[in-house]
Formats: C-alpha cells, sequence, structure tokens
C-alpha cells in the first residue's frame, strides 16, 4: 500500500449541506439528495485543517490523490480502495493549441478516465457507510470506474447504459465485474430505471451528484492545479460539461483553498464546454437561466458530455457566471478537428470531450473572451485510445517487390 494510507486518520468534515437551502446534514450518515432534491456538498472545519496541515507538508508527500486526505472525507484509510490514483500531468499542446496551452490529460488515471477521481471517493464512503449493492446509470466512464472499485472492495454493482454507448466502455463495465444492461433511451431514461429501484429498496442510487462524495473526489482536479501552478492558479480552464461534477468540484476546492489561505482570491475563468448537439448549459447561460431545461434529441460523438438534464446544472451557471466565464458549444466537426489536430501535431491523442475543449479554446479566442497570453488549461477526462479511431488499411505485401518511394 501507497505510504500515504498507512495509518488511520481522522477526517475534518463536520457536516453536509444542501446546495440550493443550506440546511444542515449530518455526517457519518447515509445520503442521497438533500430534501428539496439538490445535491449535497460536504463541509470541513477548515481552521483545524490549517492548524494540521501546511502547503509545505502536502508538498512533502507522494504526489498522489491521498496526499490530498484532510480535504476528504474517508475517515478511516482502511475503507479506501486504491488502484493507484496518480496526479495527472499538464502536456503543452503548443502546436495545435498555442504556445500557453496546457492539457491535463486525466486519461493516465485507473480506468482511462476522471471518473475515477470520483468513484475512488464515493466507493470509499459507500463502503464506510455499509453500503452493499450500487446501480448507476452511465455514458461509460463512470460505470467502468464504478465497476473497478466497487469489485475490488465487493460492493455489488448493476450498470444501466445508453445502448449506443461505446462499445469499449460497455465491455469494460463488465469486465471489471458490473451486470451492465443497454438501455434504449438516453443516460437520464437509464436514470430513472436506477431510480426506481433505488425508491424500492433494491440498490443505492449512484447517479451523478445523487450522492454526496463523487465531488469531493472531482475536486482533486483544482487541488492539483493550485499545487502544480505554484499555489496561482492559471487564467481559464475549459472542462467538457455533462453532468459538472468537475466544475462544480474545482471551484469548491478554490474556494477551501482561498480560507485556509493557500491561494489568493484570483479565480480561472472557466468555461463550461458543451457539444451543439446536446448543450443545455449554454442555452441557460445565454438565457441568464438560473436551471437549465432539458435537451430534446441530444446527440453528438462526445458521449461522455452527452447529458441532456444535469441536477447540478445551478452550480455549474454559477460557478461559470462567478468565474468571469462563459458556456460554450462547439459541433462535432470541430470536435473531430481538434482530436485530428492535436493527435497529429502535437502527438497527444485527445478523447472527443478534450477535443471539444480544445475547438472551445479556439473560438474563445476568436471572439477575445481570452488571448493568446492567458495561460489555459484544457482538460482531456480519458483516453483517446477508448475512442474509435479513423481506419489505417494500407497492407504490404512482403513476398513482392517494393516501391520504397512510395512507402
Ligand atoms: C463524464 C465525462 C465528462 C463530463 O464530466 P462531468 O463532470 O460529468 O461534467 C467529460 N468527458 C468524459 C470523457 C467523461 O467521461
Amino acid at each position: 500500500m501507497n505510504q500515504n494510507l498507512t495509518t488511520d486518520r481522522q477526517t475534518f468534515v463536520t457536516h453536509l449541506e444542501c446546495s440550493i437551502t443550506g440546511e444542515r446534514y449530518e455526517a457519518d450518515q447515509l445520503h442521497g439528495l438533500s430534501r428539496a432534491g439538490r445535491p449535497l456538498l460536504v463541509r470541513y472545519d477548515l481552521d483545524a485543517v490549517r492548524s494540521a496541515v501546511s502547503r509545505d507538508t502536502i508538498e512533502a508527500r507522494p504526489t498522489d490523490l491521498w496526499r490530498w486526505r484532510e480535504l476528504l472525507p474517508v475517515r478511516h484509510t482502511s475503507n479506501i480502495v486504491s488502484l493507484g490514483e496518480i496526479e495527472t500531468p499538464l502536456v503543452p499542446l503548443t502546436k495545435s493549441g498555442g504556445p500557453n496551452v496546457l492539457v491535463k490529460d486525466e486519461g493516465r488515471l485507473p480506468t482511462g478516465s476522471f471518473k475515477a477521481r470520483g468513484l475512488v471517493m464515493a466507493v470509499a464512503m459507500a463502503k464506510e457507510l455499509g453500503v452493499t449493492k450500487i446501480a448507476m446509470p452511465t455514458n461509460g466512464n463512470a460505470g467502468a470506474a464504478l465497476a473497478a472499485y466497487a469489485t475490488r472492495c465487493g460492493i455489488e454493482t448493476i450498470v444501466f447504459c445508453p445502448d449506443d454507448t461505446p462499445e469499449i466502455n460497455v465491455r469494460e463495465i463488465a469486465m471489471q465485474g458490473a451486470r451492465v444492461w443497454r438501455v434504449n433511451g438516453l443516460i437520464d431514461d437509464c436514470g430513472a430505471i436506477v431510480g426506481k429501484g433505488a425508491a424500492e429498496g433494491r440498490w443505492f442510487d449512484f447517479s451523478t451528484l445523487k450522492e454526496p462524495y463523487r465531488i469531493e473526489g472531482k475536486k482533486t482536479m483544482g487541488l492539483e492545479l493550485a499545487a502544480q501552478f505554484g499555489w496561482k492558479l492559471p487564467d481559464a480552464i475549459f472542462y467538457p460539461t455533462g453532468g459538472g461534477t468537475g466544475l462544480i468540484g474545482m471551484w469548491k476546492a478554490f474556494d477551501e483553498l482561498e480560507k485556509l489561505g493557500w491561494i489568493g482570491s484570483e479565480r480561472p475563468k472557466m468555461f463550461a464546454v458543451q457539444a451543439s448537439g446536446c448543450a443545455p448549459i449554454v442555452r441557460a447561460f445565454e438565457a441568464g437561466e438560473e436551471h437549465a431545461e432539458r435537451w430534446e434529441d441530444a446527440s453528438t460523438v462526445a458521449a461522455g458530455i452527452r447529458v441532456p438534464k444535469a441536477v447540478g446544472d445551478f452550480l455549474i451557471l454559477r460557478a461559470v457566471r462567478e468565474s468571469g466565464g462563459q458556456a460554450l458549444a462547439v459541433g462535432d466537426p470541430a470536435i473531430l478537428k481538434a482530436v485530428d489536430a492535436a493527435a497529429k501535431q502535437d502527438g497527444l491523442l485527445l478523447c472527443p470531450e478534450g477535443g471539444a475543449t480544445l475547438a472551445a479554446y479556439h473560438q474563445a479566442l476568436n471572439i477575445g473572451l481570452v488571448d493568446e497570453d492567458d495561460k489555459v488549461v484544457l482538460f482531456n477526462c480519458a483516453t483517446g485510445l477508448k475512442y474509435p479511431m479513423p481506419e489505417a488499411p494500407q497492407a504490404l505485401d512482403r513476398t513482392r517487390p517494393i516501391d520504397f518511394d512510395a512507402l
């Protein structure tokens, strides 16, 4: 086991709080959504955290996700089911991006996507709170991460995904020990099945933001960025937004870091990136609404952000507005072009959702929302290897004369 995890410890969680009404909920109990039907946020005794650890203490630890343990909810390290959650690198995208563009490459995490951050935390908490059976709707990567961590600690999982979910994701989920069902609908249709079973007491509902701890796991992206940038944040962050867990988590992380006195009050402009074929947050942003209506007939190659309706919509919109950022939509052709450019010019294979952030960056540059001097972070949330690639059919017959000039 990683040396970070060898001692059992105390957490600094004080309580949970409804994200819309502020109503308090007790820690150490199993919770879903708040009574108002909205996500619960975990609150910490940050003064106690400040006396217990410093930035230097954190920096002296191995650079994995658990170096942040005082700002995470797990009470007993024995409940952590680790698959090796490393700090992900910032990779310059000089040619297809620009001189100040960095990709936070989340494809290096266990199960090949940043869903591992959220699920490693949520599963540890489920284990801590005695859950034995979990169900989840997924577009692929969340289901895979859930299957991996839950299987590892003996929790039973049932996963529902749209029937056009990328084949590799469905097989990965099955391979890692979950029971996976393809459903003839979208992710929220799958969510309705999960909700019905949960209401009947059949399982615990692990839908995005319907349990409180995935945000805490995703929060580590913001904590890592602060440390990687020398406790000063970048100028802009482009985040491919489905349920918005990561954007909400990072915004929460920045707030906690400021309260600890570890960063100042400056914030990056947060850009919520969606696909033109499924852009409920962009539509709500542009209309000045606080909540986003369901997007009908959602369709895009970027499956991870094909989320027609998000329970945390108001939290995404609030963070984007407070940051001075914007919600941006990009079309599938621009997404595929960006994936191609990053691979061919910079040798970095992005997932389509990562391609969307690169396309949105160029859009933001063109309309003057950012400029070339701005330090920018694009999120590549999964390894490009999980997605279909154009075929490369050339073959060579070694028994015939070879035209070397034509190779
Ligand atoms: C889930 C997912 C997203 C969206 O993340 P949210 O935090 O739910 O908005 C983006 N890209 C990929 C590859 C994903 O799997």
